[in-house]
């Protein structure tokens, strides 16, 4: 076969990519040993009903053919009510763009705001995909730690000395996966003066952002940040549409009119009729409140079953989908605690290093299972911890 490019033979490095116990415990899993997934991020129960029938509708009525590149208008509206909702700074649709997912919408970020051989100070612990998505653009990017002592919240000085000449940008995400960190006001007035100071792009990928269980502080509210913001968003966890892959990108509308032609490029519009679900389920918060509440619920159930451990501590946790705990007093090696809690008691979590350096020590716990499964993790976790006392 002819040569690949160098780019995207570089989006992945090949090695370990952290994911080693959670496939390892899938595979046991599907052979029929009694393992409790609490390693991945999407939501254990469906869609709900409404969006389906609107989409089954949509199906029916013919909506079979091609949309507008950067979304169908109603569509646009509809986000751009949301984003108005998220963000508290009114949104005209001139500033949306529609995206198969808040992926393709960080995606879309990146390129619109990068040129090869560009820098971005990336926050960690981040989500996975990020490295690669700026590999994907040919950018380079430094990684700042948000520290567990901190409860995760970044510091500006830490971001300020990783900059360099060429930085364009810094990527954050709150709440954040995976510390569940709710960043505070202050720490994100104190990354905007940042952005300002230094004429830099802000990404703000902002997927959690009906999870927070308090009131959402978005950068783009804060003075001098809507000309610099882009917000990465998505319908996957606030309406429960994961595998529908519907997103938007809330951005200046001067870059929104480029990032048209990076659909006409690489989407070509969204699908008809997901996009007539999405009007629904977006004009009529189809899942939202329950789905808020759903997680608050289980974030406070799982943090209570962890009080009275001498040996694991709580850090973020605030809002998203995640706990984190700081498992360090037990194994200082998160990935070797990880194998050994698999082993031992049959619960499959995420060791945190797999999100960055700054997560190392710590195990990440989805909250994507029911109530009932909950309280059996939790009990076999406090049972694993109280052998270590
Ligand atoms: N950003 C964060 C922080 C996420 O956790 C995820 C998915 O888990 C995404 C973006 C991508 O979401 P989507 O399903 O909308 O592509």
């Amino acid at each position: 076969m002819p040569k690949p490019s160098a780019r995207i033979s570089g989006i992945v490095p090949s090695g370990k990519d952290g994911w080693e116990v959670h496939f390892a415990a899938m595979t046991r899993k599907q052979a029929g040993e009694d393992i409790i997934m609490l390693s991945v991020g999407d939501h254990d129960f469906d869609t709900p009903s409404e969006t389906v029938e609107a989409c089954v509708d949509a199906v029916r009525a013919g909506y079979h053919h091609y949309t507008q590149l950067p979304g169908l208008p109603r569509l646009r509206a509809a986000m751009a009510r949301i984003s108005t909702r998220c963000s508290g700074v009114d949104t005209a649709l001139s500033e949306i763009i529609a995206t198969p997912g808040g992926q393709a919408a960080l995606y879309a970020a990146v390129q619109a705001t990068h040129d090869p051989g560009d820098h971005a100070v990336v926050v960690a612990p981040y989500y996975a995909t990020y490295p690669g998505t700026f590999r994907a653009a040919g950018a380079g990017y430094t990684v700042v730690e948000a520290h567990a002592s901190d409860g995760f919240q970044p510091r500006a000085q830490e971001i300020e000395t990783a900059l360099k000449p060429n930085t364009r940008s810094i990527l954050i995400n709150t709440p954040n996966n995976p510390t569940g960190a709710v960043y505070s006001r202050k720490c994100l007035e104190d990354i905007a003066e940042l952005c300002i100071r230094r004429d830099l792009w802000l990404l703000s990928d902002e997927v959690y952002w009906t999870l927070g269980g308090g009131e959402h502080v978005s950068p783009r509210a804060l003075p001098g940040m809507a000309e610099r913001t882009l917000i990465i968003n998505s319908m996957s966890k606030s309406h429960g549409m994961t595998g529908w892959r519907i997103g938007w990108l809330t951005a200046p509308a001067d870059l929104v009119s480029l990032v048209i032609n990076l659909n006409l490029v690489t989407t070509y519009g969204l699908t008809d009729f997901v996009s007539r679900a999405a009007i629904e389920a977006l004009e009529n918060d189809f899942g939202v409140e329950w789905i808020a509440t759903t997680y608050a619920g289980r974030r406070s159930l799982f943090v209570d079953q962890m009080r009275g451990l001498n040996n694991v501590t709580v850090r973020g946790s605030e809002g998203g989908m995640y706990v984190m705990l700081d498992v360090s007093a037990i194994e200082p090696d998160c990935e070797k605690f990880a194998w050994d809690l698999l082993e031992a008691e049959k619960v499959a979590v995420m060791p945190g290093k797999s999100f960055g350096d700054a997560a190392a020590g710590h195990i990440r716990i989805s909250l994507c299972q029911p109530d009932d499964v909950l309280r059996e993790a939790a009990g076999r976790l406090r049972r694993f911890a109280n052998s270590y006392e």
